[in-house]
């Protein structure tokens, strides 16, 4: 006992010997920075933090030289230090790039959900980008009227186009109602109800007490409002006759919400809006609906016929309409209110809408989104030109890229194309899919979680379907200029 417990000292002593000496090689601070990679970084990035990351890879390494060669652990042997000295200037500059990445940053969608909430919903056209561009970095009459040379409000910018293109402007610019832009349709929501009901009784179909996403609910954003919730009917059936009964000298304001992102079936009745119109004229109430996806063309040809487009609406009679900017419409995220004028000055005039307005960024990718709607050119709005994509121009591109890989990998996967389907989603056209052809990726030596966690880990990043073993590609949602980046990181992901 007394003999193991002296060997055991005499290790320990030598190996701490060891360490020293291997310390003792370590460069200090100032002559790592002096190595000619490291001063031309630090021109680039600037000298602090080549030093923060110099002092962390150095106390790294003399942690790890203190652990010795211990198996199991990131310990360090002392034929493994002369390479790991030779390596600590790529390491620093590694470590200067690490915290100088970008946390948000384009990733490869090629799961075919065109509008995902996860991946910033609506992707921007090139002109609305451009335009973003330019209002940004530049002053403009964001809050100013030119023609007066004097304060002017921020609210008439988008509202030129959206009124027209929901109606609300006749053929001779007469305008019978206008438009207002918040921060996101729960924003649209929220100002709507608290500016025409606050402290009242609003009435709303118990079918459509719904949840959008994980954080909106309809009941807490008319908790929110300051609103109280009146719920008629049934969660399957309610009539015209259950509002007419609920109204009483407290109600403020009908609503109605579309159910967007599920789809009752079977014993199903759900008011028409007519006879909602009808009962809110006779009781002088306002009839709010809150449309969520706000379609403004017809896109019952590519199959979206529950989609109600958002000037039918106003065209009912309903009187103030809410929708978001980044869901069917296809531009930037924001809540978009129209409808009679008398109520929206109400919105306009609430301190709240101070809080939930949008910046000239958004003005201006909103504009010329709007601006592509009016002059026809649909195909100009990235979401309306992918939802419309046929399966067959999808299957060139799934063929194309199939052919490029199998050259490149020599059995490492094994490919095809098949029939599948993409979803248009962010919480529009519940259950109903568009037409498309995937790549069907089963990797040979390595799970498809495994490889749809490298494709993530790429740069820029891919994110896949992974279905029953396999990775699925959808290449609706791939740009063009993304198909070679794409194929790369498919080549690097099986074959590394
Ligand atoms: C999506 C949606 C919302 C929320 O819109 P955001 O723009 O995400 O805030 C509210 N109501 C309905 C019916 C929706 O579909």
């Amino acid at each position: 006992m007394v003999q193991y417990h002296a060997v055991l000292m005499a290790t320990r002593a030598s190996a701490h010997k060891a360490a020293q000496t291997s310390l003792r090689r370590l460069p200090s601070v100032d002559e790592l920075l002096s190595n000619e990679r490291l001063r031309r970084l630090a021109r680039e990035v600037g000298r602090p933090l080549v030093l923060l990351a110099a002092r962390q890879v150095l106390a790294g390494l003399r942690q790890q030289i203190r652990r010795g060669p211990s198996p199991g652990q990131a310990g360090l042997s002392q034929a493994e230090l002369e390479p790991a000295l030779a390596h600590l200037p790529q390491d620093v500059e590694a470590e200067v790039r690490e915290r100088l990445a970008h946390s948000l940053r384009p990733v490869i969608n090629a799961t075919g959900v065109v509008l995902h909430t996860n991946l910033g919903r609506a992707p921007l056209g090139a002109e609305a980008a451009r335009r973003v561009y330019e209002l940004a970095t530049r002053y403009s009459n964001l809050e100013f009227d030119l023609g007066k040379g004097a304060r002017g409000r921020r609210d008439v910018h988008a509202g030129k186009f959206l009124d027209r293109l929901l109606g609300l402007r006749s053929a001779e610019g007469r305008a019978s109602g206008m438009s207002l832009v918040v921060n996101n349709n729960a924003a649209a929501v929220l100002l709507v109800l608290n500016s025409l009901a606050e402290g009242g009784e609003v009435i709303v179909s118990r079918g459509e007490l719904i949840e959008i996403g994980e954080s909106f609910r309809i009941p807490d954003i008319m908790a929110r409002s300051g609103v109280i919730l009146r719920e008629v009917g049934a969660t399957n059936r309610t009539r015209p006759a259950d509002y007419a009964r609920a109204i009483n000298r407290r109600t403020k304001l009908l609503l109605r919400v579309h159910p967007s992102n599920f789809r009752l079936q079977g014993f199903v009745e759900r008011p028409p809006l007519d006879a909602l119109v009808t009962l809110a004229r006779r009781r002088r109430l306002p009839l709010v609906e809150d449309l969520g996806s706000g379609l403004l063309v017809d896109l019952s040809p590519q199959g979206l016929r529950e989609e109600p487009v958002a000037s039918a609406s106003l065209r009912a009679g309903v009187d103030v309409i809410t929708f978001s900017g980044d869901k069917l419409l296809g531009g930037p995220q924001a809540g978009l209110i129209a409808g009679k004028k008398k109520y929206l000055e109400r919105c306009r005039k609430n301190p709240l809408f101070r809080a939930l307005r949008v910046d000239k960024m958004t003005y201006a990718a909103l504009e010329a989104t709007l601006r592509s709607y009016l002059r026809g050119a649909l195909e100009e709005v990235p979401a309306l030109r992918l939802i419309r994509s046929t399966a067959e121009e999808i299957s060139q591109q799934a063929e194309q890229l199939r052919t490029a890989l199998e050259r490149d990998l020599a059995g490492r996967a094994e490919l095809s194309v098949r029939a599948g389907q993409s979803v248009v989603g962010g919480g529009s056209t519940p259950g109903y899919t568009l037409p498309t052809k995937l790549l069907v990726i089963s990797p040979r030596g390595m799970s498809a979680a495994e490889l749809a966690a490298r494709l993530r880990r790429a740069d820029p990043p891919v994110v896949v379907r992974v279905e029953a073993q396999r990775v699925l590609l959808d290449l609706r949602t791939v740009f063009e200029d993304q198909q070679a980046p794409l194929a790369a990181a498919l080549g690097q992901a099986l074959r590394s």
